[in-house]
Parts: structure tokens; sequence; C-alpha cells
């Protein structure tokens, strides 16, 4: 660094313009609306100290500044500082990658319906915990938790934040002060630092490791339960698996298990596919109305996962325990809002009217054939060509390959795919991923090699025209 006051940079600094200056800009202006005055002239401070900075240590360059351009270039870094702030606030993006619930874009998209219930009803004052028969007080999430409870065949139901919040209430209410057991094979981390053994501690409970990673035993099992047992626990591993010589008991014989002792059988299934997914090569996901005919008292498993729901931990199971936490004064701390409540609703009743495969976005994109994806990747491409024109520097081709499920679950599924292949004549592959990122909105795609993946799987199809707009002038 080198900030001496050579005569260039003391004559560069001169000109450089005042906060006020920049802040009677045009561009200032412009943006003074969207900013606030107050935020503006904090945006404007910075950018003419960066600018002062700059010219003081940039002095061997003995760049000549202008006034005019010195002006220019700290109104560009104004709009630019404001620019890169809105980017940090929340926003719609294509997602382009075949990733379906991917936990960096907001997993699973709502429903058309269950944005409708956000945005109409409980946006707005709505009946949270009143009766409309009545008059009085009513039960808050009454009728996602009855929803619940049917489409599972549990007794009863009951939301909280997110799964790890329900595995944090379930296991402090059932088992804190007491022993958990549970196989070695399934103390996993699972995406987003859930990791069972540390949820276990700070639920006051005892971890019980039995078994092997690869192998546990129903006597293994047996052989652990003691005075303090309180729970066995079942971990459904989700972005893990455990292949060739492996050996678990069913669920049916660890709730034999647990009942015989006077336990309770408590499933974290995870991802929670609400109907059987092995016509999508999901079979090894565990179906929760399944987990409650096995006999387990108590399951918990993710809103926003392959139910395609909002984030929410849900939970089923028999009543008696249900209402045990809903009584916890935890509870109280890990309920949701009545925005979660409208999307869930709206959800579930796409389950309930068995129109789930056409309504919720990400079964409706587990769904999706390779042939269809084909058909459509090929009138996508059609219709960019016809924009483009021929002799466009964007080169495309449609290849083969693979979608991925994404949001910790099945990682060893990978729906075949077709996949939009694209160059560019003139810029690098880097650079044009950089560029539809930097669209509006922003299109998020994958690299691989030199080549820029689109799978339009994880594209709706209302946002198509959008696409093709944006492809169509990168350049
Ligand atoms: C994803 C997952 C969790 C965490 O769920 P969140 O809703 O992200 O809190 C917990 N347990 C299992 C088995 C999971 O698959």
């Amino acid at each position: 660094m080198n900030t001496t006051e050579t005569p260039q940079n003391v004559e560069n600094l001169r000109f450089l313009p005042s906060i006020d200056a920049l802040l009677r800009s045009r561009t200032a202006g412009r943006l003074l609306a969207e900013t606030g005055a107050k935020h503006l002239t904090v945006l404007a401070r910075s950018v003419i100290d960066a600018l002062r900075r700059e010219l003081l240590e940039n002095a061997a360059e003995e760049t000549e500044f202008s006034r005019e351009n010195l002006l220019a270039e700290a109104e560009a870094r104004l709009e630019q500082a404001w620019r890169g702030e809105l980017n940090t606030s929340l926003k719609r993006v294509i997602n382009a990658t075949g990733v379906i619930i991917h936990t960096n874009l907001g997993r699973a998209p709502l429903s058309e319906n269950a944005r409708r219930a956000v945005a109409e009803e409980a946006a707005r004052y709505c009946n949270l915990e009143y009766n409309l028969e009545t008059g009085k007080r009513g039960k808050r999430g009454a009728r996602a938790e009855h929803l619940l409870a049917e489409l599972t065949g549990a007794e009863s139901a009951l939301i909280v934040n997110n799964c790890a919040a329900a595995a944090f209430l379930i296991l402090t209410v059932l088992a804190a002060g007491g022993e958990v057991v549970i196989s070695r094979g399934e103390l996993v981390e699972i995406g987003g630092d859930f990791r069972v053994p540390d949820v276990l501690t700070q639920s006051g409970a005892t971890l019980r490791e039995v078994g092997t990673t690869n192998r546990t035993k129903l006597s293994d099992y047996e052989r652990a339960i003691g005075d303090r047992t309180r729970v066995l626990l079942k971990v459904h591993p989700s972005n893990y698996r455990i292949v060739g010589f492996t050996a678990t008991p069913s669920l049916t014989e660890l709730a034999e298990l647990a009942h015989r002792h006077e336990l309770l059988l408590y499933e974290d299934a995870g991802s929670g596919a609400m109907f059987d997914l092995t016509e999508y090569g999901l079979g090894e996901e565990p179906v929760v109305s399944r987990s409650i005919v096995a006999g387990a008292d108590i399951v918990s498993f993710s809103g926003d996962k392959l139910l395609g729901g909002v984030q929410s931990g849900l939970i089923v199971g028999r009543r008696e325990i249900v209402e045990r936490l809903r009584r916890h004064p935890l509870y109280r701390a890990l309920r949701v809002d009545k925005l979660s409540y409208a999307a869930l609703e709206a959800t579930l009743e796409a389950f309930r009217k068995e129109t789930f495969v056409e309504e919720i976005p990400v079964l409706r994109m587990l769904s999706a054939g390779h042939a269809e994806l084909m058909r459509r990747t090929a009138r996508f491409a059609d219709r960019l060509r016809e924009r483009t024109g021929e002799n466009a520097a964007l080169r495309f081709e449609i290849t083969e390959g693979n979608s991925v499920i994404g949001g910790g679950s099945a990682p060893d599924v990978q729906p075949a795919t077709a996949l939009l292949s694209l160059r560019h004549a003139a810029v690098s592959v880097s650079r044009l991923e950089e560029q539809l990122r930097g669209a509006n909105p922003p299109v998020i795609t994958r690299i691989l090699e030199d080549r820029l993946l689109i799978d339009l799987r994880t594209v709706s199809e209302t946002e198509e025209e959008e696409l093709l707009g944006i492809l169509s002038v990168v350049s």
C-alpha cells in the first residue's frame, strides 16, 4: 500500500466529489425513493470514503481523473452498492439446476393453492384462533392437524417450526433424564447441521448406542433396555446410505419390543412420504401411514421435503403423547405462524383430494418422465433457436443427464432427465453462469466441464417464456 501524497494523487483528490455532490447527482435522485434519505447518505459516504482511499493508495498509477469521471464513478458505485444490498433480500429465482428440493433455493416451492392461501387468507386478519361457528376462541392449526391425522391414520397431530424442532420437543418431553436407545447406523448428520446425537444431548436425554454401523439386531436393542430407558429411536438416515452387509430390525419388531417393555417408539422419518414413492424410485422413503400401522407411537417429518409444503416439523402419533407435547412450554416456543398453517393446509388438501401429483410442484417435478422432459426440452430449444437466429453466438444441444432429489433425501436416486447444454462463442462458461445469475429474475444453473446445463425439470412451464427471454439476450 502506498499512501504517500504525491502531487498527482493530491491533484486527484481535489476532484473527489463531496458527499453532498454525490447526493445531488441524478443517480442518487433516482435511488432516493428506494433507499430512503438516511440510508442513501450512509451509502454515499462509504462510496466517497472508498474512492478517497483508492486515490491515495493508487498514486503510483498516476491515473488522471477529471471532475466528471470521478462523479460518474461514484454514481456507478452508489448504484452497485444498493443493488448488492437488494440481492441479499429474498428474491424469486428460476431453478434450472435440476435439484428438486434445493436447500439453498428454499427447498420446496409452494403450490398455487398454498400461495393463494398465504396471500389471500392468512396474510390478512383470519380465524387463526377464532371459531366462526361459536364466535368464541378457536383452536390454532385445527384444520392442518386434522388433515395430517386423517392422511396418516394417526390419532392426533401437532405442527412445529421444523423437523429438528420436532425431534427436540419429542425427546425433551418423552426422554429428558432418561435413556434413548438408537442404532449406531442411525447416528447421522443430516444436511443443515442436524446431528442426531447433539439433539439428544440438548434434550437432556442420554444416548444409548447399540449395534454397529452396518448391522444392528433386535437383541442389541433388547440388551440395552434398562430402568432408565424411555424411548427407542429410529432415524431415517436420509442423505446417507449403508449398503452391502447390513441389517436392522423392522419398525414392527421395534414397536413390539418397545411396548413389551412399556417404552415408546419414536421414528424421525425425515422426508416423510405421504404415499409410496416406489414408482419414482423412492421406495426406501418411509411412508408415514405405514409407520403408524407398524406401531410407532410418534413420528416426525419435514413439511418442505417430499411433502412439498412449507418449512415445518410435522408430528403424528398417539393422542395421549401428542397432548403431552402440546402442553409442554417448549411447544409455545416452537409453534408455527398463521402463514405456515395456511400453506400447509392447502398442501395437505391436495393429498386429501388426491390431486397432489398435478398440484404440488415437488411431486410434479418428481413424476416428470424422461420422454416428457425430452419433448419439453426439444420444444424449448426450438423456441430458443427462433429467438436467437441462425448465427447466434449461443450454441446449444440437448444431452442426457440426471436430476437430483436434494434436501437430504434419497442420495442414490437420480432421475434421468434431458439437459439443454449451452456454450457461447465469445463468453466463457463461468461468465455465462454469472450473467444468468445476475438476470432478473436470477437463473441458477449448473456447470459441467465447459458446458452450462439447464434442466427444465425444476423450471415450471410458466417460467419458460421468461427463461427464453433471458437466454436470448446473453452475450
Ligand atoms: C431433514 C431431516 C431432519 C431435519 O429437518 P428440518 O425440517 O430441516 O429441520 C431431521 N431428521 C431427518 C431424518 C431428516 O431427514
